[in-house]
């Protein structure tokens, strides 16, 4: 079987040398033009021994996903449609802003802990993602971008795993694509640049800590078990009280970092003062008079099946001050891309509502794809 060289971190493609009969250090040259020169063509590795890239070419690839769709926003930020196979798609999002550029990468085709706002989760779960497509969609999306912006240097700063899918339940491929995020002969992220968003999958929550403690943010929703059991159903296994404890233990393999605390803003639902109250109750309590966490509020992001709607923004402003005047550091996410839905699931769930999924994918492949003249105005104006 071929393998494809994106699914390795470098301790994996120094492996598949030695398999080959290669020294291991080969893997460090292979790795750098693959991940920092975008070269997926083994015939482009100009200093690599003929016969090694021979051999290359008939055990391996460098095969990336297939691009259904590309939708610019008036404010910059991109969004890509991969194709996953079988009907399914999965979404990437790069949102500009003036000093980083954040990438919003998958991990699974759909989500099995089916939240009752997020639009993944009501779709159902299709299947996890290998390590190389996780890589991949940034392997796409730093060298398209390098390419279409003219510029040799790094575009995308800043990496979040808030796509589609809840990496931890995908465990064993996330881990070997965040190190090849973080590798300095990869993209040379560091550590507090790559975010790992989580519901809350405890026990893997230690052993992130462990093995690549990334920035961590927890999807938290509520402020109590019985409004989080009903909006996040993953608390029916994994309660408050125990998430808590295993964001302080995620702190004592992150020490100086903080967990960062998503909280999505539903009208009527969470947004209420006495969930400001409780929310911060239950920060102190687990405080030790230090600071330990933020909170993000994102205003909720309507599809209708959810039957839900977003809080006003003068009560997200209500809510933030409430939090703030505690001591606890809130910012209020500023909604991007909305014109093109470039937001938890939106576009994926466009093309499996369809009934003819082929045919739908087949036209955006050829309608969608901007033309490059208004992509390079308005990358270049942001
Ligand atoms: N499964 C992981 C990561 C993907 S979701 C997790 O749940 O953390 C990324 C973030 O988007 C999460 O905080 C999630 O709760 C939030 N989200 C999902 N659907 C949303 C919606 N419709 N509006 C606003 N935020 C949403
Ligand atoms: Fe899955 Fe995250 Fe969506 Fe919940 S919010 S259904 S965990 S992707």
């Amino acid at each position: 079987m071929t393998a494809n060289l994106l699914d390795y971190d470098l301790e994996g493609l120094a492996a598949f040398c030695e398999r080959l009969g290669e020294k291991r250090f080969r893997a460090v040259q292979l790795f750098r033009w693959i991940h920092q020169k975008g070269a997926s063509s083994f015939d482009e590795m100009t200093d690599l021994a003929k016969s090694l890239r021979e051999k290359l070419g008939v055990t391996s690839n460098v095969k990336a996903l297939d691009v259904i769709s590309q939708h610019i926003s008036s404010d910059g930020t991109i969004k890509w449609l991969f194709d996953v196979g079988d009907s399914n798609a999965v979404e990437t999002v790069f949102i500009p802003e003036e000093d980083r550029g954040t990438l919003c990468i998958s991990s699974q085709a759909g989500c099995a802990v089916g939240c009752r706002f997020c639009s993944t989760g009501h779709q159902g779960f299709s299947r996890n993602l290998k390590a190389g497509e996780i890589i991949s969609q940034l392997w796409f999306a730093e060298h398209f971008l390098r390419k279409h912006m003219g510029c040799d240097d790094r575009v995308i700063t800043n990496v979040v795993m808030m796509g589609m899918g809840e990496p931890l339940q995908n465990y064993s491929e996330l881990v070997p694509a965040l190190r090849v995020m973080l590798d300095d002969h990869g993209y040379g992220l560091s550590r507090r640049r790559v975010t790992v968003s989580t519901s809350g999958v405890v026990p893997m929550m230690d052993r992130l800590g462990q093995d690549c403690p990334a920035a961590l943010a927890v999807s938290l929703h509520a402020p109590n078990d019985a409004l989080r059991d009903n909006l996040v159903p993953l608390n029916r296994k994994y309660p408050i009280a125990e998430l808590m404890q295993a964001c302080q233990r995620y702190l004592d393999y992150a020490p100086r970092d903080f967990i960062t605390f998503e909280y999505c803003m539903l009208n009527g639902v969470n947004d209420q003062i006495e969930h400001a109250q409780q929310l911060i109750a239950l920060v102190r309590q687990y405080s030790k008079g230090k600071v330990w966490c933020k909170f993000n509020l994102i205003p909720f992001n309507p599809f209708p099946a959810s039957g839900l709607t977003r809080s006003s923004a003068g009560q997200i402003q209500i809510f933030s001050k409430l939090l703030s005047d505690a001591g606890i550091v809130t910012t209020i996410r500023k909604t991007r891309g909305e014109d093109i839905d470039a937001a938890c699931g939106q576009l994926a769930g466009d093309v499996k509502d369809r009934t003819d999924v082929g045919e739908r994918i087949a036209r955006q492949r050829t309608v969608m794809l901007t033309p490059m003249k208004v992509f390079n105005k308005v990358v270049k104006e942001t």
